[in-house]
């Protein structure tokens, strides 16, 4: 995406936002109906509340929402809306009944709302100060891919990632520093105790069941109520630390997905939801990213390679910009 088209979409988005800014929860208005026993609503009647024009197309069971800043694509029987260029992964499928598609209210709630309703921080908070957790350490190599290990590359990004956030201004506290084991519950608690007001976990993915997996997944905990990407189905589960922050986690893996996606050639694996510890401890928003697979050839030189983690690093650096801007707007600089 060129930076035109993203400053389009950034303006575009603030215009969505304004305009929902008074927007009330959308079941009373619309009404629900159950579907495999979920409350769902019907998709073109939310769409009208954001003054969304529709295109549907019978045939392929898909279903268009627009206007001039936001683009949102959803097709009948799949688990994800494409928003603009980037997919998110939602935890119940679209469902078509008759002529019309039906989105589960929860998935309203906890993806669609905080996307064309972004939170905002109490006026005064500002994001000064990010954790980065490079994943694993010490005795946990994480993925091993021939003599390379998950826990050396991954300090390695976050490192590149500390001195540009550095250089744009920002503190930043990390979990590790050093080859050595930090546990899942140690590190969301050196992040509160130095007041950090940004949560990220940097990893890789490996394996994946062929050599062809490849690509970027960005993590946000699972709503209470919702399910896991990863764990379809299992929606229990009482509500975790994180989930104080849902809105604002699903628009930071939102953010840092959509920057990454622009800025590096790597395919797109989704915005998704998951119960990691990291994330269900953290007392600020959070997002966790699975940086692409050490075990696929076009990955592998952007994980290894210096010169592709300074670009990587930069992206997630204007991904963790775009939400500060976000979360912080319309406050006195
Ligand atoms: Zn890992």
């Amino acid at each position: 995406m060129s930076w035109l088209k993203l400053c389009t979409r950034w303006i575009g988005f603030l215009a969505v936002a304004v305009f929902a800014a008074q927007g009330a929860p959308v079941a009373p208005r619309l009404g629900t109906v159950t579907l495999g026993g979920q409350p769902y609503i019907s998709l073109l009647g939310w769409g009208s509340i954001y003054n969304l024009g529709n295109r549907w197309d019978p045939k392929s069971s898909q279903l268009q929402l627009s206007n001039r800043w936001i683009h949102l694509e959803f097709k009948a029987d799949t688990r994800r809306v494409d928003v603009d260029d980037v997919t998110i992964n939602l935890s119940f499928p679209i469902l078509r009944v008759g002529d019309r598609l039906y989105l589960a209210l929860r998935d309203e709630e906890t993806v669609l709302r905080p996307l064309l309703k972004p939170p905002r921080f109490p006026s005064g908070r500002k994001i000064t100060t990010v954790a980065l957790s490079p994943g694993h350490g010490g005795k946990d190599p994480g993925h091993i891919e021939g003599s390379r290990t998950e826990k050396y590359y991954t300090l390695q990004l976050a490192q590149e990632v500390q001195r540009q956030l550095q250089k744009s201004g920002l503190k930043v506290i990390m979990s590790r520093s050093t080859d050595d084991f930090v546990s899942l519950e140690d590190r969301p608690a050196i992040a509160r105790k130095r007041g950090a007001d940004l949560y990220l976990c940097i990893h890789f993915n490996s394996g994946g069941g062929a050599e062809a997996a490849q690509g970027l997944e960005t993590y946000c905990l699972t709503p209470s109520g919702a399910s896991s990407t990863n764990d379809r189905g299992n929606s229990g589960g009482t509500a975790r630390t994180g989930n104080r922050w849902d809105h604002e986690n699903l628009q930071l893996a939102y953010q840092l997905h959509r920057a990454i996606l622009s800025e590096i050639d790597f395919a797109d694996r989704g915005v998704r939801h998951s119960r990691f510890k990291e994330l269900a401890l953290a007392e600020m928003p959070a997002a966790y990213i699975e940086g692409g697979f050490m075990s696929n050839r076009d990955d592998a030189r952007r994980i290894f390679s210096e010169a592709g983690r300074i670009k990587f690093a930069g992206a997630i650096v204007d991904g963790v910009m775009a939400f500060k801007r976000l979360v912080e707007r319309g406050q006195p600089e």
